[in-house]
């Protein structure tokens, strides 16, 4: 008899052929969450098996194991030789606790040389719960608990009762990688979550504008990107000054336009990083008319700057009231909540255009040095990783 976790997938069980390729991602995926745990991963038809932690740090494995994109859900069981003694054996030492009154056995057969059938088996089963747990009743349709019994092909069966649902998704490195521009507010990091959660790896790039914002804002950019890595794996940090771009658009172009050549200055060096590092999409946290830089005639106006890749925007139609339960659960809004200042917030313009229109946008620009703007950012990136920064968290 051994304690191990059962883990499921979904969706990639789709993908034809490419099945192979998935699921080899989604193994060495699960392997690098537990390896911290002595823990093992290994396939059994259909499924995944995890083994080898010390039965203490179990509830720690699971919360791993909750962050790996792919996986659909994971129970807890025993894993036994399947034969009916040893499953009966194991059946008869079940205790169900005195506050569950009803419960049922469900039984799969995926082993079809196991000689007894699946609902036969199931009933017998229960009796012997029924004879061992008096303050218990059977229900079929709506049973407070359920003991699953799975005999698999592997000549293997796993008994447990509890199915754990998981993020779901697609595994890492399944899809190309994108680059996220991450601000230190409450939408960007979703907006990583959810292209992750599709298979894509993150570099994030990040511009402030120090000296007129803090050390702290950068360390809380950090840790942000440090909490998505749990989800990701390594991010790769682009740290980029703004501070002479928004500097120079403050002295020579009107105030209303400020915040749209920001934002097309952001995005053309955000091209230039992601082209550099191989990466094949861009990603913001934008989402319409949440703010003046956020309606379609904005949108269509920074777009504009972009060559070549795609301008994923992920949250595009959500509310903030739907982003910040993302963000509650993924562990990202109580750090961006912290009050420390964004690049966005200096020298913002008390108007800023709603409706801006290309060609003024353009004849504002010619006001700029925009190739030496974009050299100096350059130069002044720093670049950090994530797992250096694991133990903040
Ligand atoms: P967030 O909550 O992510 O800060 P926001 O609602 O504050 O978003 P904006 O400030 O308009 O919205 O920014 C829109 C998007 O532009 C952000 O979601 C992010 O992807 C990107 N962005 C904004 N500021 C920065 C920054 N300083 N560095 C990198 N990306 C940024
Ligand atoms: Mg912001």
């Amino acid at each position: 008899m051994n304690k191990m976790i059962l883990v499921r997938y979904s969706e990639i069980h789709l993908k034809g052929k490419n099945r192979g390729f998935f699921e080899k991602i989604l193994a060495h995926n699960i392997q690098e969450a537990i390896t911290k745990f002595g823990a093992k991963v290994s396939k059994i038809s259909g499924r995944y098996v995890v083994e080898g932690y010390q039965d203490d740090e179990e509830s720690f494995v699971i919360e791993s194991l909750k962050k790996v994109f792919g996986i659909y859900s994971i129970s807890p069981a025993l894993e036994i030789d399947t034969n009916s003694q040893s499953i009966q054996d194991v059946v008869t030492q079940i205790h169900l606790p005195l506050s569950v009154s009803s419960f049922k056995v469900a039984v799969t057969r995926a082993d079809k040389s196991f000689p007894i059938h699946s609902t036969e088996f199931a009933a017998f089963l229960g009796g012997i719960i029924l004879d061992n747990n008096s303050h218990v009743h059977v229900d079929l349709h709506k049973p407070e608990t359920i003991i699953y019994v799975d005999i698999r092909e592997n000549k293997k069966s796993y008994i447990y009762h509890e199915v754990i649902r998981c993020a779901n998704g697609m595994p890492i490195g399944t899809s190309g990688s994108g680059l996220l521009l991450l601000s230190g507010g409450i939408d960007s990091p979703v907006a990583g979550y959810q292209l992750a959660r599709r298979g894509m790896p993150l570099h994030a790039i990040h511009f402030h504008s120090f000296p007129y914002t803090s050390d702290l804002a950068k360390q809380k950019v950090i840790k942000l990107a440090t909490i998505l890595s749990e989800y990701t794996g390594n991010i790769t940090l682009h740290m980029i000054s703004f501070t002479k771009v928004q500097e120079a658009i403050h002295k020579y172009c009107k105030d209303e336009y400020m915040i749209t050549i920001m934002r097309r200055i952001m995005m053309r060096i955000a091209e230039i990083i992601a082209k550099k590092n191989h990466l094949k999409a861009i990603i913001t946290g934008e989402s319409l008319a949440q703010v003046a830089s956020q309606t379609v005639e904005s949108i269509t106006v920074t777009n504009h700057v972009v060559q070549d890749l795609p301008i994923f925007r992920p949250l595009i139609g959500l509310d903030k009231d739907d982003i910040t339960v993302i963000a509650t659960k993924i562990g990202t809004f109580e750090t961006s909540i912290l009050p420390y200042e964004d690049c966005c917030t200096v020298f913002l313009p008390k108007h800023p255009v709603i409706k801006p229109k290309l060609e003024q946008v353009e004849m504002e620009e010619k006001k700029l040095d925009i190739a030496s703007l974009l050299q100096e950012a350059l130069d002044s990136e720093e670049i950090l990783e994530t797992k250096n920064f694991v133990e903040m968290i």
